[in-house]
């Protein structure tokens, strides 16, 4: 059986439309669905193995953006939502019907202070833009992946077009570092 990435993975990336500029996340509910309007283009999108992202059932990784947080709003059914684990960077806000995670600031002092991780696969509207790199791929293995299946998994995903790092990307580690740097004094 080959490998099962993640739906909007597995059969190869659609191309999305350059000038997607949000649209509304709809959970899976098919009634009182919750509505989360996102009023700005996605960034850094990619696809992510840890264990805390949402993620349909039988794919091994998340399709995780951020958009900023002050571009999102619920517009429906909100008081379905709850934070899955306050104790989290995330703040992910899941329907606790359905399950499915429909955004998750980040409000504590952080280098991603500001910005929301959304699932792009809930948009009502087509063309978001695709995932463009691979994160924590290693940590699919703490979700039961047999690591034996590793190379395998990240040969997958090179094929696709998604270089598999074990933590996040070099702009995004670079974004971490600079803002540990920071604080640390060590840059201005
Ligand atoms: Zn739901
Ligand atoms: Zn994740």
């Amino acid at each position: 059986m080959p490998v099962q990435i993640h739906p909007a993975v597995d059969s190869g990336l659609a191309p999305g439309n350059s000038k997607f500029a949000g649209g509304t996340l709809t959970c899976r509910c098919t009634t009182q669905p919750v509505k989360v309007a996102i009023r700005s283009a996605i960034a850094h999108n990619h696809a992510c193995g840890c264990t805390k992202c949402w993620k349909p059932a039988g794919a091994a990784f998340s399709i995780v953006a951020v958009v900023p947080s002050d571009k999102v709003e619920v517009v429906a059914n909100g008081n379905k939502l709850a934070v899955v684990d306050p104790s989290a960077l995330i703040q992910r806000y899941a329907c606790t019907a359905c399950g499915a995670h429909m955004y998750g600031p980040v409000e504590k002092t952080h280098a991603f202070k500001g910005l929301s991780f959304i699932h792009p696969e809930l948009f009502a509207e087509p063309g978001a833009p695709p995932p463009e790199f691979a994160a924590f791929v290693s940590s699919v293995i703490e979700a039961g992946v047999d690591p034996a299946d590793m190379s395998a998994i990240r040969a997958r995903l090179r094929e696709v077009g998604l270089e598999p790092y074990d933590c996040l990307n070099p702009p995004l580690m670079d974004a971490l570092a600079t803002f540990a740097a920071k604080q640390k004094g060590v840059r201005a």
